[in-house]
């Protein structure tokens, strides 16, 4: 319902109350017409009222309340049909049928039929006070008007309520069906002190099937999405389709907190299946943000923006997870967009620096490369982690220029310093998800190759498994390419995304990085042990090297050393330092081998 058809509704109900001022002049009991033209007037304006006034006649329309409505409307047309010495010649039928055009029109079938019947009780209560024969052609002919009416405007009215209120792709219930049902809930939920869950779900990675395998993949994709999400939420659940990506699932009556929780897990493993279109795989992963009734809103609309800010919240959390909304302080919105700005004038100003950790062959502990982290230290605020800015530089894209910033100044570097007659090491760049999505990386880093005319070789790309998994088969067309140009890949922080070890045999990379939450323990714990010595077994089995992230003791070099891992990168041999104390500590080492710093 509209708030427009409610108003239209409301206003419909005046030409009763005018009919009646019109017909009161040539009435042969004008107290009694004038008095009911009063009554129906008095309705007509109260429901104008609620209409315009109040805004909430749409809301009332949609619940029960709507039958008392019709009956109000009844009454007041039986007093019209039973007005003693009705002289018009004008059947009073004929002033039903206005009414009749609004409920058929805006409320559809069902209640109009319901109408239509209880019209003949006023017919007959017609024929009792105009001593009329009740069976007359003109009550035949009225019936049959008055059922084609509903006919024809019933299924406009239910045409229109399907479109504004389903989704044509998916068929859920659409943004406005949503609305009413949360609005119907938060009400029941007053009543019966009652909790309601709000579940804002976005698919991480939709915009990218849409704009490389096509509007009509991507509307299988929702549509496959869809079906999933139907097939494994509880009966009490109300699903929508709230645009784009976006759906949103409300759970009424909550009693405990686990439950939405199981049920926000339950969606998020049963999208990260592969979903099969157009004869490939692809695999998504979604991000859910969670708000409640009534802690953390008491209308639909705070609630729902409530749901979107912390599904947003969960995207920056890595995607592929949950998290319910919390209260942001005032302070947070604002240091994010401070903390945009400055890494914005950072980049314009070069503030930011690139520091080379060294990543150390396992067996013979020679240095064979340096990872190039970035590192920004701020002029007031000091040293920021990477951690708190790259998540932000993604978000809003400046990851880009940031990331090309790094590849050219870590590519310049190691040309110099093969120049100067370092050790011909490789470098490694962090590329993000974002760049691995730009149409021109291979081209950007062509460019960036002939201008400080590093060899291919010497550099690697050191990507996240997630990228890698965004799009298949263009990771694999975009690797081979990268491939072809001699340079390395690397998937980073193995083990901590999607962790199919099937998949490396699908992309064309040249090693995996294992994420130092498992090297950690790997001493020491069984689980870790088991874990790395698994993915260094089948890696080699793929022909693919492997490094070590994070090693920090001798125990943990000498247990990866016999599962023979390749390489090791770790505070045991250095942080990752400026250029010139790079410099300082490789020379140093090639005398003093054991130095530590
Ligand atoms: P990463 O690529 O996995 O980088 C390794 C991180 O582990 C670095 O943190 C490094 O300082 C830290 N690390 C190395 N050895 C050890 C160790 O033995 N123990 C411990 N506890 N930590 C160790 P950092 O520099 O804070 O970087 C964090 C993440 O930020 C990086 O993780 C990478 O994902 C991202 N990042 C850093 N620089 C760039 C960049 O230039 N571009 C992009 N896209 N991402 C970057
Ligand atoms: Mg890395
Ligand atoms: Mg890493």
């Amino acid at each position: 319902m509209f708030q427009r058809s409610a108003g239209l509704f409301a206003l419909g109900h005046i030409s009763i109350p005018l009919i009646l001022f019109i017909l009161y002049g040539s009435s042969g009991n004008q107290p009694i017409i004038l008095a009911i033209a009063m009554v129906s007037l008095a309705w007509s304006l109260l429901l104008c009222w609620q209409a315009f006034i109040r805004k909430n006649l749409d809301t009332m329309l949609r619940r029960p309340v709507r039958w008392l409505f019709m009956w109000v409307d009844l009454v007041i047309l039986s007093l019209i049909f039973t007005t003693p010495s009705w002289t018009q010649d004008l059947q009073p039928t004929w002033i039903s049928l206005f009414l009749l055009f609004l409920y058929a029109g805006i409320l559809g079938y069902f209640i109009s039929f319901v109408f239509i019947g209880a019209s003949f009780i006023n017919l007959y209560l017609f024929s009792l006070a105009q001593n009329t024969p009740f069976l007359s052609s003109d009550t035949l002919l009225n019936t049959l008007g008055m059922i084609t009416i509903v006919l024809l405007l019933g299924r406009y009215a239910e045409a229109l309520h399907r479109i504004s209120h389903y989704d044509w792709l998916t068929g859920l219930p659409n943004r406005e069906r949503f609305k009413n049902k949360l609005s119907d809930a938060i009400e029941k939920g007053k009543a019966r002190n009652k909790q309601t869950a709000v579940l804002f779900l976005d698919l991480d990675q939709f915009k990218y099937v849409n704009d490389t395998m096509g509007h009509s993949a991507g509307d299988k994709l929702l549509q496959t999405v869809a079906g999933r999400i139907s097939a494994i939420i509880p009966s009490s659940a109300f699903l929508a389709r709230m645009g784009g990506d976006e759906f949103a699932l409300m759970l009424p009556d909550i009693t405990r907190t686990e439950d939405i929780e199981t049920v926000a897990q339950r969606l998020i493993e049963a999208l990260q299946e592969p979903l099969t279109i157009e004869g490939r795989d692809i695999y998504i992963t979604s991000s859910i943000g969670i708000s409640l009734f009534p802690q953390d809103g008491g209308t639909t609309d705070v609630l729902m923006k409530n749901a979107d800010s912390a599904m947003y919240w969960a995207k920056e959390q890595g995607r592929n997870n949950y998290q319910f909304y919390t209260a942001p302080s005032d302070g947070m919105a604002v240091e994010r967009l401070t903390m945009e700005s400055m890494l914005r004038k950072a980049l314009e100003k070069e503030e930011l620096e690139v520091y080379y950790q060294p990543r150390v062959c396992a067996k013979n502990e020679h240095v064979v490369a340096v990872e190039a982290l970035v590192r920004w230290n701020h002029p007031e605020k000091g040293y920021i982690s990477p951690m708190q800015f790259i998540p932000l530089a993604e978000d809003t894209g400046l990851i880009v220029p940031l990331g090309e910033y790094v590849l050219r100044t870590a590519c310049s570097q190691m040309k110099q310093w093969h120049d100067a007659g370092l050790p011909k090491l490789r470098v490694s760049v962090n590329l993000s998800p974002r760049q691995f999505r730009q149409k021109d990386l291979v081209l950007v880093i062509q460019q960036i190759l002939n201008e400080t005319r590093l060899a291919p070789e010497h550099l690697e790309l050191e990507i996240t498994e997630g990228a890698a998994m965004q799009n298949t088969s263009l990771s694999v067309l975009v690797l081979r390419i990268l491939k072809d140009l001699g340079v390395k890949v690397s998937i980073d922080d193995f083990g901590t995304g999607y962790s199919s070890l099937s998949y490396l045999k699908k992309l064309p990379i040249d090693a995996v990085k294992i994420d130092r939450s498992f090297i950690h323990g790997v001493d020491s714990d069984a689980d870790d042990a088991a874990i790395a010595s698994a993915i260094i077994a089948l890696s080699h089995i793929l022909g693919l090297k492997v490094t070590a992230e994070g090693v920090e003791t001798k125990a943990q070099l000498d247990y990866l050393q016999s599962l023979n891992c390749d390489e090791v990168q770790g505070f045991l041999y250095g942080k990752a330092m400026p250029p010139s104390t790079f410099v300082e500590w490789i020379q140093l080492r090639s005398t003093v081998p054991d130095l530590i710093l």
